[in-house]
């Protein structure tokens, strides 16, 4: 949603991603977002609605561990397996809301109709 809609622009942050801190920053572009490995810097869509926003927070960090971890470049395909393992995950979390911090915080998950329980 851009701001003309009603929505709070997004204040930028920082994020570590193993050795590299990582600025995030939320500008006007043309492209959903872009992980830039000589300046460190992660730059979103101002424009996203949240769940799109979310996807594309994941997307760009994958692209900053890949760099950071070596596997930039490396015939993997980086693209493809970013785009799916982001997408996959904003689905699984959109799809159970809140079930990742009930997961890590320990929280009974078999309240969730959609989680899958085992024993
Ligand atoms: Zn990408």
């Amino acid at each position: 949603m851009s701001r003309a809609r009603g929505k709070a622009r997004r204040p930028n942050f920082t994020i570590k991603v193993g050795f590299a801190d990582v600025a995030v920053k939320h500008v006007k572009m043309k492209d959903f977002g872009e992980f830039d490995s000589l300046d460190m810097v992660i730059r979103i869509n101002e424009n996203l609605d949240n769940w799109v926003y979310m996807q594309t927070f994941k997307h760009e960090i994958l692209h900053a561990a890949a760099f950071v971890f070596g596997m930039s470049d490396m015939g993997l395909n980086e693209e493809r397996w970013v785009d799916f393992s982001s997408a996959a995950l904003t689905m699984v979390e959109r799809d159970n809301l809140g079930i990742f911090e009930r997961a890590r915080s320990g929280g009974d998950l078999s309240a969730d109709a959609t989680a899958c329980v085992s024993n």
